[in-house]
């Protein structure tokens, strides 16, 4: 129970790699707060993880509204107690070539995935300022580093939060605030089980562990970097992809 007394927000936090991230923050001790476009989802989240012994609570967040984010970290500070990690995971993909792509899946996938990470980020330091501490991380991915076909909008978004990351994690350093991201490889997820069975047997090639990894690979790593044990890690990405990128 190394996170108890910490207040916790995951973004996207009730479904996919989200809920798993948000089920060990509470199997370690934080009180979790589960942020979802679909709250209803979010609720349902919550309340299992408060019948299994844990602390959480779901919110209506859509994190490319800057008036809902502002909302939601009122709340935070207001009923339960400053932040102490924020786990930026949510994410979405609208796919197409470069010369198809249409403006405004490039536009919803760069509000959701890197002005959400922003929006934030900004609220989480300031609040974790106040009290001298705080762990944030990004959930970034693989595509980020390499880039990849057909998601020209997904994968500069991915790079984004790196920089993003890096330059945040200057600026809070002297508060004793962490700002890390993960890079995830090919997770078995709602965001990939819709791909074609011959895109995934080629990707799997690729992987020199030779096979997918879990929501759970991904939990574990946020886990210890939101933690006290990750205290001198900062700036850092953290490739979790089974040696598909060394
Ligand atoms: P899912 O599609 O399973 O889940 C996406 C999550 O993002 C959901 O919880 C969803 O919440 C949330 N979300 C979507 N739009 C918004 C929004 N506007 N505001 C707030 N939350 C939103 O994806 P994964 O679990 O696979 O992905 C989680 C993260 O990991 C993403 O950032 C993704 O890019 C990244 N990643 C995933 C990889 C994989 O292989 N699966 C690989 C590398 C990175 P709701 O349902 O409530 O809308």
């Amino acid at each position: 129970m190394e996170l108890k007394g910490k207040v916790a927000l995951v973004t996207g936090g009730a479904r996919g790699i989200g809920q798993f991230i948000s089920e060990e923050l509470a199997r370690q001790g934080a009180h979790v707060v589960l942020g979802g476009t679909n709250a209803e989802r979010a609720g349902a989240v919550a309340e299992s993880i408060v019948k299994n012994g844990g602390q959480a609570t779901a919110v209506k967040l859509d994190v490319s509204r800057a008036s809902e984010v502002q909302e939601v970290f009122d709340r935070i500070a207001k009923e339960m107690k400053p932040l102490d990690i924020l786990v930026n995971n949510a994410g979405i993909t609208k796919d197409g070539l470069l010369v198809r792509m249409k403006e405004e899946d490039w536009d919803q996938v760069l509000a959701v995935n890197l002005k959400g990470a922003f929006l934030c980020g900004q609220q989480a330091v300031k609040q974790m300022m106040r009290q001298k501490q705080g762990a944030i991380v990004n959930i970034s991915s693989v595509v980020g580093a390499t880039g990849n076909f057909g998601q020209a909008n997904y994968t500069a978004s991915k790079a984004g939060l790196i920089g993003l990351t890096k330059t945040m994690a200057r600026e809070a350093a002297p508060r004793n605030i962490t700002v890390n991201a993960v890079a995830p490889g090919f997770i078995d997820t709602d965001m990939t089980r819709g791909m074609d069975d011959k895109i995934k047997e080629e990707l799997l090639q690729k992987i020199p562990l030779g096979y997918f990894g879990t929501p759970m690979d991904v939990a574990h790593c946020v886990v210890f970097l939101a933690s006290g044990r990750a205290r001198y890690i900062t700036g850092q990405v953290i490739h979790i992809n089974g040696g598909m990128l060394m």
